[in-house]
């Protein structure tokens, strides 16, 4: 028996193209920047540089995979910099 869970079913699509997609944030990567879902048919999304949605490729999960690292170094440096200055 063949397993096909993981792909889309054909209402899935059907629902999708009649409804439209119903998408949910799966990752924040940035204060902008957020990855996006939809339950029905797994089509994903994600912010482009201009601000506009894209469909999530591989090569845009690697430059947010970057843009998260970057964020995230940011962030923890701004922290502890607050921290340094109330603890003086
Ligand atoms: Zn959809």
């Amino acid at each position: 028996m063949e397993r096909t869970t993981v792909k889309p079913t054909f209402f899935s699509k059907m629902y999708c193209n009649l409804f439209g997609h119903d998408y949910h944030v799966t990752k924040k990567v940035t204060r902008h920047v957020k990855e996006y879902k939809c339950c029905h048919c797994k089509k994903e999304l994600t912010t482009n540089s201009n601000g506009k949605l894209t469909e999530l490729t591989s090569t845009f999960k690697d430059i947010n995979n970057v843009l998260e690292f970057m964020y995230h170094k940011k962030l923890s440096r701004v922290q502890q910099k607050m921290y340094n200055t109330s603890a003086a």
